[in-house]
């Protein structure tokens, strides 16, 4: 395991305050880093809990590097699943494609499937006390030179030097930063949910496993220590849901969408009692993710289809950056750090965006060439490492010391 923390001694900001709208994935890490690099922060979501809907998460070496540098490397380790060798792709009817790639390009696997409530849960519970402020609904923002303020429906606002977006692909704050855009829908959905390993003992608990079929594909990982099957079959959608709407399915017709599939899926469908629907959308990458002392991150900034699984990832080397090069600002030159954070983050995540759909073409089988496809998808390999590979603080390192 790795032990690169958080350089000592980084403790100029302190009297920086930080508002993040939005306690989701995004939101938390952010606050995790944005704390351990000095800066002070409130987090301010408007569930009345914080939680999560019953599906899996897929981190990655890229963020599980910086989950590691705040310390939460054995909890990622403890709650989540490492995903290793004999993950693979195969062709709908279970005809072998290519072993799936869980490793950067140093060999270290750093892969796991993670319960989405115990990521959230392990993200708030480092946090110190009075953090985070639930049942706050963010209805309005204000900015002057030298502070930003937040309004809340119910009747609260706050001050800051700082502000965050992490709300979501439906961001209320937004429009306060780019010109308004409309969610592009994908015209599929994902069926999500869990089924308890001890149902289906013989499924392996270390592998991430994706079948590939005509307009469909079914993928499944592990996720808390191995204990329950993550599973999610992607399939065309009749009709537009609200955009990343979760929405209970029927698991008949789930069970009818992947009948005919490898033997392996239908063992897997017999077990589902419960499962979620959930409408893919993505927006065209944004021109500007900051204005003065507000910014965006996460889906509220990049919003992608899930078929790199990299939308949590992204969120996650969001905040690192952010804090990175936070730590070395003062009041005055907030709104040019912003602008450096932006700077350093559109093009990765642009590229990642644009990767997403085309993975989710090959995924689909949207060419009558699967030989090509299967090629395409073995070379895919060498995209991942690259992902993998990146670690983002040297960038924001060498972005905040250009601000000085
Ligand atoms: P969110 O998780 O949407 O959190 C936003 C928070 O802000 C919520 O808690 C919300 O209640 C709150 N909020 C919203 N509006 C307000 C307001 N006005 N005031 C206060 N609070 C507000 N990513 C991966 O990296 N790996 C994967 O394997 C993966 N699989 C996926 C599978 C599917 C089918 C889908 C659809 C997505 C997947 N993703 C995956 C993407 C990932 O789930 C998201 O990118 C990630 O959760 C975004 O986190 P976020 O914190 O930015 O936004």
């Amino acid at each position: 395991m790795r032990n690169d923390n958080i350089p000592g001694g980084i403790m100029a900001n302190s009297k920086l305050h930080v508002t993040i709208v939005g306690g989701g994935i995004g939101g938390l890490f952010a606050a995790n880093a944005l704390i351990a690099h000095g800066l002070s922060v409130s987090v301010y979501e408007q569930a009345a809990a914080l939680g999560e809907v019953g599906a899996g998460v897929f981190l990655t070496p890229n963020s599980v590097r910086q989950l590691e540098r705040l310390g939460l490397g054995s909890s990622v380790e403890t709650w989540g699943a490492r995903v290793g060798q004999g993950s693979h792709y195969f062709r709908h009817d279970g005809a072998p494609i290519a072993p799936v790639q869980v490793t950067d390009s140093t060999g270290w696997n750093a892969t796991f499937g993670m319960h989405r409530a115990d990521l959230v849960d392990l993200l708030a519970a480092a946090l110190p006390a009075q953090t985070v402020h639930t049942g706050h609904r963010c209805i309005g923002f204000e900015q002057a030179d030298n502070s930003a303020r937040v309004l809340f429906a119910n009747g609260l606002s706050v001050e800051s030097d700082i502000v965050v977006a992490a709300d979501g692909i439906h961001s209320e704050l937004r429009r306060h930063v780019a010109p308004p855009s409309h969610p592009v829908f994908h015209g599929s959905v994902a069926y999500r949910g869990l089924v308890p390993h001890s149902t289906l003992s013989h499924w392996p608990s270390d592998r991430w496993l994706m079948w590939l079929g005509q307009g469909r594909h079914f993928l499944t990982f592990p996720v808390r220590g191995g204990k329950l099957i993550n599973y999610v079959g992607f399939v065309r959608a009749d009709g537009e849901m609200k955009e990343s709407w979760s929405a209970p399915g029927d698991p008949d017709v789930l069970r009818r969408e992947f009948s005919g599939w490898d033997p392996r899926i239908g063992a897997l469908l017999q077990r589902v009692q419960t499962t979620f629907r959930w409408a893919l959308y993505d927006r065209e990458p944004l021109p500007a993710w900051s204005s003065g002392r507000l910014t965006l991150l996460g889906d509220a900034a990049h919003p992608m289809l899930p078929h790199l699984g990299q939308g949590a990832n992204q969120s996650i080397e969001d905040g690192m950056a952010l804090a990175t090069i936070l730590a070395r600002a003062n009041r005055e030159a907030v709104p040019a750090a912003l602008v450096a954070y932006q700077r350093l983050r559109l093009e990765r995540v642009a590229q990642v965006q644009r990767g997403a759909r085309e993975n989710g073409l090959r995924y689909d089988s949207a060419t009558s060439n699967l030989g090509l496809r299967d090629a395409e998808i073995t070379a895919h390999a060498a995209f991942r490492r690259r992902l993998y590979d990146h670690d983002v603080v040297p960038d924001a390192k060498a972005a905040a010391m250009a601000l000085t």
